[in-house]
């Protein structure tokens, strides 16, 4: 938190003045979010047909066509320059065509070895390996000691034997950050893990990765992780002895000069995609903007299997329907909300957050206009810690960087929908990361205060299984009006939420 200055005090008497009502015309509307309807659009987006949705693909635009479709029937109109859509550039390759040679040995792909960022340009690098031990700076001490590694390839070594609490500190990715600070131009490293990992997620490593076009740079740094047969090989050709490197580390004035040849040539395939609007402009601060979202895309197809993601995230994405038909029914009759309201569900989330990022990095509307993002995903089934039939979800961020959000939100729950708001997720030290892993996280890194409405995975998540029949449509309708207040609340109140927290 920030030191406590005038703005917040005055911000948290402001809140206690003008208390939240219960405002009856609200959850009049607030009922138009019906199962029915909800099952309704989900046995369609959700079905075989759809293909399982996944971005850049023909599922994702019939979901998208699908979802226009109703924004429009509902009386939503399109944005200027924008119509309905927000296109974005996708760059998707297959992890092949790297050739990887170090002293006289080639290795390969996949079996020794992994490189990241997964979409690159073809490059051909040539350089000298600079051995730095552990790669790590503490105090006084330097891995780096008397070594350039401007332009060069650097090899970093896993763990830290005898150190733990030091090796707890410096976790891989700060060792590979500091190394690129230090200007090298691939980060070699050790892991321990890579091998284990390499036959347990073969699918995931196999499958093609996909990149917004625009976050594809030419002269990226290269990291590669390295199996320990891998590791050994290097050391070895170095003239290092294993034994000794496991006993005291590795000293990099002892080691030969070795080689370093990277190629890579990946087959690239240009795809484009779509996050969807569907904008409800406000009557009295129309330039102030509640973004409410939830990923339309979900995995695809392996051959004959298609994921249907009902649940994930065809559950937020019907939710999105009929929020965004109360709010207009509300219009209809007279009631706008008096800041604007943009309903975006967003592709690319499953091949990492992409289409979020694309809008935060290229917003429709300001981003410092952007008062909050209520971002939906997953609420239709329930999690090993609940029974069928609790009355819960999980909310994760309102606290975080704004107090009067999470108060809003606890109090429109509180006056209408009174569900059990369960915070298990908030815990910053949940080694589950849920803040990290919707959309929403592309919003709170930019400032907007969020909320993420969750109720937990379960054993159909991301398989086939995840199917229309086990969807609990009242449930999921129960949080989709509670999400809907919470944004008409959010919308209506006299001051905009403000930021408190960071
Ligand atoms: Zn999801």
């Amino acid at each position: 938190m920030k030191k406590v200055g005038l703005g917040l005090l005055l911000s948290v008497f402001t809140f206690v003045g003008i208390a939240q009502e219960y405002n009856e015309k609200a959850e009049e509307y607030s009922k138009t979010i019906t199962a029915e309807d909800l099952k309704k659009h989900l046995s369609i987006i959700a079905s075989d047909k759809f293909e399982g949705r996944e971005t850049g693909e023909k599922g994702q635009k019939m979901a998208m066509d699908y979802l226009i479709e109703n924004f429009k029937s509902y009386g939503i109109k399109p944005i200027k320059e924008y119509g309905y859509i927000q296109t974005f550039d996708l760059l998707e390759q297959k992890t092949e065509n790297i050739q990887l040679k170090i002293g006289e040995e080639t290795f390969e792909v996949l079996k020794d070895f992994t490189v990241s960022p997964s979409v690159i340009l073809k490059r051909a690098i040539e350089s000298e390996i600079v051995f730095v031990g552990y790669g790590i700076e503490e105090g006084n001490y330097t891995s780096y000691k008397g070594l350039d590694i401007k332009g060069k390839a650097v090899f970093i070594m896993d763990g830290m034997p005898g150190k733990t609490e030091l090796a707890g500190k410096w976790l891989m990715k700060d060792r590979i950050a500091l190394a690129k600070e230090k200007g090298a131009i691939v980060v070699l490293y050790h892991s321990l893990k890579l091998k284990d990992n390499l036959i347990k997620y073969e699918h995931y490593y196999s499958t093609p990765k996909l990149t917004l076009k625009e976050d594809v740079k030419d002269k990226q740094t290269i990291v590669i992780a390295s199996t320990t047969e891998l590791t050994q090989t290097i050391t070895k050709a170095a003239g290092l002895r294993w034994k000794k490197i496991l006993r005291k580390g590795i000293n990099s004035e002892k080691t030969k000069a070795l080689t370093f040849q990277l190629e890579v040539n990946k087959p690239t395939e240009k795809l484009t995609s779509e996050n969807v609007l569907a904008f409800i402009p406000g009557s009295e601060n129309p330039e102030e903007v509640v973004v409410l979202t939830a990923h339309y895309d979900h995995i695809g197809i392996d051959g004959d299997k298609v994921f249907n993601g009902a649940d994930d995230d065809g559950s937020g994405t019907v939710s999105m329907l009929e929020i965004a038909q109360a709010f207009q029914m509300a219009v209809k009759d007279g009631l706008k909300p008096k800041r604007s309201i943009l309903i975006m569900p967003v592709s690319g989330e499953e091949k990492g957050l992409l289409g979020s990022k694309y809008y935060t990095n290229n917003p429709v509307f300001p981003l410092e206009n952007t008062v909050a993002n209520l971002n939906v995903d997953m609420i239709g089934r329930y999690d090993e810690n609940h029974e069928e039939g609790d009355d819960y979800v999980y909310l994760i961020g309102s606290d975080k960087l704004s107090s009067t959000l999470h108060k809003v939100s606890e109090k429109v729950n509180e006056l209408y929908t009174e569900i059990e708001l369960d915070y298990t997720f908030n815990d910053e030290n949940d080694p589950n990361r849920f803040y990290y892993r919707s959309d929403h996280y592309n919003f709170a890194k930019n400032n907007i205060p969020v909320i993420f409405y969750f109720s937990g995975v379960h054993e159909d998540y991301h398989k086939e299984t995840d199917t229309v029949e086990k969807i609990d449509f009242e449930k999921t309708a129960r949080i989709a009006r509670l999400v809907f207040l919470t944004a008409w609340e959010i919308a209506n109140r006299d001051n905009r939420i403000e930021v408190d927290g960071e």
